[in-house]
């Protein structure tokens, strides 16, 4: 196929992956003055399409941003921080100023400790090496905190342009989109432009006459879980709606499965009880520690699902990783499943998680 470009984004059209960028039906490939499907939907319906880019798109991508003038907002899943949290952008970035912002709060139990959180996901960043002006919460699908992360945006952005960075499936088209509607109402119709120097898809919104709003594509991290679940699956561990917790008293020798896609094990301590916060669609089971392995082996897939057919041939196998806690109110947290929250009494607990999407420990937030 001859080179062509798109007249929006400057990316390669090609006709082949629908979600990397460039990519345009083959059925629009005669006209004059060819848009993507992306920058064609942005045009014709407000509306912003998520694509995502191979690692050597994403140098590319880290040379054209380094190299701008602006604001990067780094859009996070507080359901999944540790798979969302870019830990290159300091590459990406150079000395731009960085604002990071953790979205999907609806899904939080309204106990939430906010304060916390924006703790926590600060001590997150830093240990990354990512340096962030400030932390914000929002929902982008309900538009919690949207307002005000607007003012703060156009507050810190000092006239020069915003780039928007985020993983694959934070919610940064939803989030874009909203932005849109924000600030042009629904019916105006957006233009958009060539980034100058990237054939990566970067779309530019107007903001004045001068600067623009620039949704970058999504950047893959194998860290996250969507990258070893069947789409299927992932909307039963994807949360829609604000979780409710289940709560189990357990004993020590016992152990909880979420789905089969991850275990923990009551090692040693008194009878307490283990707070659940995973999508309220995630069957938890509970049983013997001793019959655990066996169970796993024999109702894989069956009685212990997700994992459906199609995860079972591309789940990773899982591995554990041991942690005491003690005097805290502590989460053991599944990165993009969900966490356990133990009360601090004392307890030695043994996680299994996919390799690959390793387990950690944080304060509790609730
Ligand atoms: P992108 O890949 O980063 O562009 O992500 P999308 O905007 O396509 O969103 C990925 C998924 O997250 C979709 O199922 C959205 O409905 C969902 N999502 C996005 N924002 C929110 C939010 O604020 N809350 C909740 N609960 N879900 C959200």
């Amino acid at each position: 196929m001859e080179e062509i470009f798109c007249q929006g984004c400057g990316a390669q059209i090609q006709t082949i992956s629908p979600d990397k960028p460039g990519y345009t039906p083959k059925s629009s490939l005669g006209k004059e003055d060819i848009l993507c499907k992306r920058c064609f939907r942005l045009k014709h319906y407000n509306e912003i399409q998520d694509v995502s880019i191979t690692d050597d798109d994403f140098l590319k991508m880290v040379s054209s941003i380094r190299n701008a003038n602006g604001l990067v907002v780094h859009l996070i899943d507080i359901f999944d921080v540790n798979g969302s949290l870019i830990k290159s952008l300091p590459r990406i970035t150079g000395d731009n100023p960085i604002i990071l912002v953790g979205n999907k709060v609806d899904l939080l139990p309204k106990s939430t400790n906010q304060r916390k959180l924006i703790q926590w996901l600060r001590s997150q960043a830093k240990d990354a090496g990512i340096k962030v002006l400030d932390v914000f919460l929002i929902s982008s699908k309900k538009g919690h905190g949207m307002e005000e992360l607007s003012g703060q945006i156009e507050h810190y952005r000092n006239n020069k342009d915003v780039f928007i960075v985020g993983t694959t499936n934070v919610g940064k088209s939803t989030f874009i989109n909203r932005l849109i509607k924000q600030s042009t109402g629904a019916n105006d119709v957006i233009t958009t432009s060539y980034f100058p120097g990237t054939t990566l898809g970067f779309i530019e919104i107007p903001l004045d006459e001068k600067t623009s709003l620039v949704d970058t594509p999504g950047i893959v991290n194998r860290q996250q879980i969507s990258h070893y679940i069947s789409e299927e699956d992932m909307k039963i561990v994807t949360p829609k709606n604000e979780i409710k917790p289940k709560v189990y008293q357990l004993n020590s020798g016992q152990t909880l499965f979420f789905g089969g896609l991850a275990r923990l094990d009551f090692i040693k301590g008194e009878r307490q009880s283990f707070i659940c916060y995973f999508s309220n669609l995630l069957e938890i089971h509970r049983t013997k520690l001793e019959n655990a392995d066996n169970l796993y082996n024999k109702h894989l897939g069956d009685l212990l699902t997700p994992p459906n057919s199609k995860t079972l041939e591309i789940l990773p196998e899982l591995t554990e990783s041991t942690f005491k806690v003690a005097g805290e109110k502590t989460d053991i947290v599944f990165p993009g499943l969900g966490w356990v929250s133990l009360s601090g009494e004392g307890a030695t607990v043994r996680a299994h998680s996919p390799k690959g999407v390793a387990v950690t420990k944080r304060n509790s937030l609730i």
